[in-house]
């Protein structure tokens, strides 16, 4: 896989993110707890954790799928999430979505060509004359063959109906693309060629891409960084090469918890322990107290502010104030 060095400017800031969801019961679930992260010009960025760590709901607010409860979201210096109406519409010019399962977002009725071209005419930027054109070059650059214009999405592999939701994703020369889990209902090898297609793309346009994924081993070959979630908080953000420099606790159970890719006979896997506590009752301090093997007092009592310990490397642990004492660290193999 080929990278483009993604330039230090932001494209999109993410600041103290709020968002709650009222409950039939009175209650409120905090699905992202004060999130503040940057998505630098041309920068790969994984956003990694378990399931309901936040993280999709994270990118929904982003994109406006949901409103936040409190924070901004910048982009060309404007808050986004306070737009409204058309200048919320014409927002999507710049930023785009490519989702698990691009059948559900597909009319099976409609063609190719004007699944991919549906942005262009929504923004009045395509006539129907000029979509035959306009669909072989999104085609072309999505890698597939210009007779699939005629096809319908139902009669193709899963691998070919991504790239069509990547063709339809960029047809409007967004700077921003997020990818939630879009690789992950894949083959192995078809996910391969779908995350060299993202990489190519990005190397020709400096696109800013954020990738929601459950895969390490994906996050250490792809992207530039890494923002580690968990019950609605980002505890650790490092570049992405450097995963098994991680010190957060539990950054380091997840490293632990993948199958080494040359493991031979036997090998042990640490399952990470207990049950992430429920996001109706967050525990005062840190998050990932009940579950953390190095919990201390101060724990219990103050939420672990996300510092800077290294060159592009922020931890949100009490164990780096108080000890000098490395956190072991395992290797990804
Ligand atoms: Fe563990 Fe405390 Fe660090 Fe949280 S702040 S991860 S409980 S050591």
């Amino acid at each position: 896989m080929t990278y483009i060095k993604p330039t230090k400017k932001a494209v999109l800031s993410i600041r103290d993110i709020v968002k709650r969801f009222p409950t039939a019961d009175h209650r409120y679930l905090t699905a992202c707890n004060h999130v503040s992260l940057e998505l630098h010009q041309g920068e790969s960025l994984a956003i990694v954790g378990e399931s309901g760590c936040g993280k999709s709901t994270l990118v929904k607010v982003i994109m406006r799928l949901h409103d936040a409860t409190a924070g901004s979201v910048l982009y060309d210096g404007q808050d986004i999430i306070r737009f409204t109406g058309e200048e919320k519409r014409q927002n999507y010019r710049h930023m785009q979505m490519v989702f698990q399962d691009p059948a559900q977002a597909f009319n099976p009725k409609m063609k190719i060509r004007d699944i991919v071209c549906e942005p262009l005419y929504n923004f009045a930027l395509l006539s129907k004359a000029e979509a035959e054109n306009r669909a072989k070059e999104l085609l072309h650059m999505v890698e597939l063959p210009a007779d699939f214009a005629d096809r319908y999405a139902a009669n193709m592999s899963g691998g070919q109906r991504q790239r069509i939701a990547i063709a339809r994703a960029l047809a409007l020369n967004p700077d921003i693309l997020i990818c939630d889990e879009a690789t992950s209902a894949l083959d192995v090898s078809v996910q391969k060629k779908i995350i060299d297609l993202l990489l190519r793309i990005q190397q020709q346009t400096s696109l800013s891409i954020i990738f929601i994924c459950h895969d390490l081993a994906l996050v250490y070959q792809m992207c530039h960084r890494a923002a580690v979630m968990y019950l609605g908080n980002i505890v650790e953000v490092l570049p992405a090469g450097y995963l098994k420099e991680a010190k957060h606790p539990y950054t380091q159970a997840l490293l632990r918890s993948i199958f080494p890719l040359r493991a031979k006979g036997e090998c042990e896997v640490a399952t990470l322990q207990g049950e992430i506590p429920s996001p109706l009752d967050l525990p005062q301090g840190c998050p990932f107290q009940e579950r953390c093997s190095f919990c201390m007092a101060i724990c219990r009592e103050t939420v672990p502010e996300l510092r800077l310990i290294g060159r592009e490397h922020m931890v949100a642990c009490h164990l780096l104030d108080v000890s000098e004492k490395e956190v072991k660290t395992e290797e990804i193999e």
